[in-house]
Parts: structure tokens; sequence; C-alpha cells
């Protein structure tokens, strides 16, 4: 069994990213600056963000986090959309979800500049990936590629079943990975809520994203030998032994599933760090106008 490192790649991917953007500079180009938007105090969020800011500075980006209280109203934050909008000095900029209830986040993500959406969370963005055009693809999928391009897992022909449809994970995944690309090519299957004989399918898929963030949902008895498993679910669960009381769970059941797989990412230190970094991408991408 193959152990997909997304900590260790995403490391090199930081390092390669560091000697783009001082070569970028070196040729007068500027700075890349990433903003962040985060409204309230949730746990998972501030710690998300947290990452983002420090992934910045390693790499050599300017960053800035605009942190507002939960009782912000939904145009004060449309209006801060617009200052970062117009603001010359920042290249691209994210709001950190969940917003509070309050707060439409398709109005807010509408809102935003696609040419500086590095979230690629924006229609005009999520209908260009769709299209093949180049654009912002969101982080998470984006990270994904970057794993089975970087690890060698042939997409081409193979039978990907992704569980889950959010906007952010599970939809644009099955788009990628249907799409003709390096990292496409793919029959696939898209699973939700409603999907019935779910065990059907996931057995005969050849590489399965777990994207429902039900911990430790997929089992062992649900896969066949030499599956390629990447498994997006981060879940606190309660663990009294655990320093912070908690501790992250992803949907798959890792030591009775990694028996039978090929290759699998594990929870934490799989999809999580190439998320971040894939953010880092986008930007520098922003940075260099490459995508209009
Ligand atoms: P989400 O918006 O809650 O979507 C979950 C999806 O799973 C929905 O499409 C839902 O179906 C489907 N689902 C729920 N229960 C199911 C079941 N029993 N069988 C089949 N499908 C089921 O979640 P998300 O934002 O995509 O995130 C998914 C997980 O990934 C969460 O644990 C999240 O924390 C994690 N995540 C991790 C990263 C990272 O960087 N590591 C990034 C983003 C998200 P319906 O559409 O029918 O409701």
């Amino acid at each position: 069994m193959l152990l997909l490192d997304g900590k260790k790649l995403a490391d090199e991917l930081k390092s390669e990213i560091k000697t783009e953007t001082e070569s970028f500079m070196a040729a007068g180009g500027r700075k890349p600056h990433l903003a962040a938007i985060l409204v309230g105090n949730d746990g998972g969020s501030l710690t998300y963000v947290g990452h983002k800011v420090k992934a910045c500075e390693q790499v050599g980006f300017k960053s800035t986090l605009l942190h507002f209280e939960d009782s912000i109203s939904e145009e004060q934050l449309l209006n801060e959309v617009k200052k970062l909008n117009d603001d010359e000095e920042v290249t691209g900029f994210i709001v950190q979800l969940p917003l509070p209830k309050h707060i439409n986040a398709d109005r807010v993500i509408m809102a935003i500049d696609p040419r500086k959406d590095v979230d690629g969370f924006h229609p005009v963005n999520v209908g260009k990936v769709t299209l093949g055009l180049p654009a912002y693809v969101s982080a998470t999928p984006l990270g994904i590629t970057k794993i089975l391009e970087r690890y060698g897992v042939e997409t081409a022909g193979k039978h990907c079943v992704v569980i889950g449809r959010s906007n952010i994970v599970g939809r644009p995944m099955s788009i990628l990975l249907s799409g003709q690309s390096a990292t496409g090519n793919a029959t696939v299957t898209v699973c939700h809520s409603r999907t019935k004989n779910l065990r059907e399918i996931t057995m005969q898929a050849d590489i399965i994203i777990a994207a429902l963030g039900k911990p430790e949902f997929l089992t062992a008895d649900m896969v066949k030998e030499g599956v390629v498993i990447i498994d997006v679910g981060t879940t606190r669960v309660t663990d009294s032994t655990a320093k912070a009381g908690w501790r992250l769970k992803g949907d798959v059941k890792f030591e009775e599933v990694s028996k039978k797989c090929a290759a699998i990412t594990p929870v934490p230190g799989g999809v999580g760090p190439m998320t971040v970094v894939s953010l880092l991408l986008n930007t520098l991408k922003a940075a260099k106008h490459e995508v209009q």
C-alpha cells in the first residue's frame, strides 16, 4: 500500500512556489498578496485561515487577514468584498466559509471579482472549469489532482466514484475527473445521500473520492482490492486522550480499508495540506494574470 503523503507533497510544492515567486519578482512582478475574510470565531475556520496565512509567509507572499464579528451585516460584508475587488494591492482573496446564517453566502461569492476569486467558487470560474478553459479551480479538487498527478495515479479509463456532490468538493472533482486532461478521462459516478445501493457502486470503483463528512463511513467491505482512495473528510471527533479533546477523522475507516488499497491518503496529512497549497498556486496564477 502506497501512502499518498499530502503533507510531504505540500512541502515540496511550497518550495517550488517560493522559487517561482522569487523569479517572478526578480523579473519585476509584484509580490503576490492573498487576503482572507473571516467572520466569527468558529474553531475550524480559525485554524484553516491560520494555516493559509502561515503558508503565505513560507512562500514569500504577503497576506492580510480581515477578521469580523459574527454581527457584521451582509451589506457591510459585501462592502468589504468590494473594497478588496478594487484594491490594486490585493492579488486575490477568499471568504472563509461557513458564514453566519443571516448572511447569504451565494450573494457574497457572486460579489467577488472572478479575477481575484482564488478559491474558485464564483460561477464564472466554475463555468470555465466545466468548459475546460483557464480558470481558478476550487482549492480542494485542485489539490487532489496534484496528488494524483505527482504520485502518478492513472485516471484515464478508470472508474472513479465520487461520494458527495457539494459545490466545493464533490461536484468540481467529478467535472475534473471526467474532463480531458492528464488527471481526467475517467468514467465518473457521483454519489450522494439519495444514492441507492452505494456499496454496489463503490465495489466497482478503481478510484474513490470520499467527500461526505461522515467519519469512518467507508469500510473495507465496500471496496475492492487494489483501489485508490482519496479521503477528503475532516470531522472533529471527541477524544479525551487527545490534547485538544478531539481528533480529526476522515470519511474512511483507514486501518481496515488501507489493507485493501493500492494507495490511500491519510487524515490528517492528506488532502488538507494540499488544499492550502492549491490556494497558493491560484494566487501565483492571479499575480501572473494567467486567468482573465
Ligand atoms: P457537504 O457540503 O456537507 O456535502 C456532503 C455531501 O455528501 C453531500 O453531497 C451529501 O449528499 C453527501 N452525503 C451525505 N451523506 C451521505 C451518505 N450517507 N451517502 C452518500 N453521500 C452522502 O460537505 P463538503 O463541504 O463537500 O465536505 C465534505 C467533507 O470534506 C467534510 O468532512 C469537510 O470537512 C471535508 N473537507 C475537507 C477539506 C480539506 O481540505 N481536507 C476541504 C473541504 C471539505 P446530499 O447532496 O444529498 O446532501
